[in-house]
């Protein structure tokens, strides 16, 4: 990567506007996109769909596979840098955008990201620096190391080492027979298994970091899934205990610099019982790019971790982030678009959308949506970042908003 900055606004070394490029239309390339042009930078989205939520709103979309020669010989001439949105883009189009533009996260930084057995492996080489550790785990690649599982890691979970997310390609097993059908289950492919942790609570971290090797972390956020699902995201003092927030902090800056990563990184942990009545610290996978649990920073905070990305791929300054505002962030999945009898509400003649006049008339409420063109259950259609004065303030409006949309109240 050049340390040479992109500035935005400007004319870049080919001639025209500069460009930032993001391979992967999803709603975190959207973010990006609009991040970017909030910046005065051009856009270009590599992408199949021709509806990609991010394809719609930057300057260019090429609506191509993410492997196509000709596809990313037009992503290179219309953009000065260009990052990621998902982790399973095919790492040899990294490779082949990288030999001509600056990339960032590097292809070798996303291929350990995609693949959980190079993952912890990462991890455990950062333990004695961090002094967070995976839980323990053996890699399954073949019969033999089936079989040679430690008994040890029984009851577990057997994740597929690649494309598992939202919960996806696992399965909870309790003794060696369920272990030897699931693997049969998923194919055979190469898994994980790891020990079943006795969770008190999930949190991450995300932080950003530049060229020069500036590093600044975000606050630490805790996390509630349903169903494997992220649906709630809590950042505010105590949400997550301090000693445990500033080893999480450490421990995925430590993750960064051992990758001499470049862009936005975020890192999940879980908070376990230690056994002698206190917690401790598991760190469980990565994502090389922003994430669905660092979206309050959009409305809490005077840096996005989408701006971040922005800078840290434009060779900008990464000054540290500061929380203006305890934040509670609300995923708006699809099934809000559905009645309670699973039928689909915007269908119905009476199009029927989740109540957004009541839910922008509580104070703090911040509504992304965006712009699927339809709803299915489980799919993110959107998030609502809640900010106010206070801790109390911002806990009560997430619970009148959560009763409004019929979800889940807070833990
Ligand atoms: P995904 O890629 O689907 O997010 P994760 O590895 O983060 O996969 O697992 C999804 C969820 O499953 C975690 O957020 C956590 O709630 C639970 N989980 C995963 N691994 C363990 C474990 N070793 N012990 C207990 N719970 C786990
Ligand atoms: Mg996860």
């Amino acid at each position: 990567m050049s340390l040479k900055p992109l500035l935005p606004g400007a004319l870049s070394d080919r001639g025209q506007q500069m460009t930032l490029g993001v391979m992967g239309g999803g709603q975190l390339g959207r973010m990006f996109v609009q991040a970017a042009q909030a910046m005065g930078y051009f856009t270009a989205v590599l992408d199949p769909d021709p509806a990609s939520p991010a394809g719609l709103v930057a300057h260019w979309h090429i609506d191509t596979a993410y492997d196509d020669e000709q596809g990313l010989a037009q992503l290179m001439q219309r953009c000065d840098a260009i990052t990621t949105e998902f982790e399973n883009v095919p790492a040899p189009a990294l490779i082949t955008l990288g030999a001509h533009r600056p990339v960032a996260p590097s292809a070798n930084c996303v291929a350990v990201a995609q693949d959980r057995i190079q993952e912890k492996a990462h991890f455990v080489q950062c333990g004695p620096v961090s002094g967070v550790y995976p839980a323990p785990y053996a890699a399954i690649e073949t019969p033999e190391l089936l079989a040679a599982v430690p008994a040890d890691l029984l009851p577990g979970i057997v994740k597929t080492a690649r494309l598992g997310y939202d919960g996806k390609g696992q399965v909870r097993v309790k003794n060696r027979e369920e272990l030897a059908a699931a693997w049969d289950k998923l194919g055979r492919v190469p898994c994980v298994l790891e020990k079943l942790m006795p969770l008190q609570s999930e949190c991450s971290v995300i932080v950003a970091r530049g060229a020069d090797g500036q590093v600044v972390a975000f606050p630490v956020q805790k996390n509630t899934h349903h169903d494997g699902i992220l649906a709630i995201t809590e950042v505010y003092d105590g949400a997550v205990p301090a000693d445990l927030a500033a080893r999480a902090q450490a421990s995925t800056v430590a993750i960064a610099n051992h990758l001499n990563y470049v862009g936005v990184l975020c890192v999940e942990y879980f908070v376990v019982d230690n056994g002698k009545g206190g917690s401790d610290l598991i760190v469980n996978e990565m994502a090389p790019r922003p994430h669905n649990s660092g979206h309050y920073t959009q409305n809490a905070c005077d840096l996005s971790q989408f701006e971040a990305q922005v800078r840290a791929l434009a060779g900008l300054p990464l000054p540290p982030p500061r929380q203006h505002s305890p934040a509670i962030m609300v995923n708006l999945l699809g099934d809000l678009w559905f009645d309670a009898n699973g039928v689909r509400a915007q269908a119905s003649e009476q199009p029927l959308s989740p109540p957004w006049a009541q839910v922008l008339a509580l104070p703090g409420t911040n509504l992304h949506l965006y712009g699927k063109l339809s709803a299915r259950p489980g799919r993110k259609m959107g998030h609502l970042n809640i900010t106010g004065a206070s801790v109390a303030q911002v806990r009560e409006t997430a619970t009148k908003v959560l009763a409004l949309l019929g979800l889940p109240a807070l833990g």
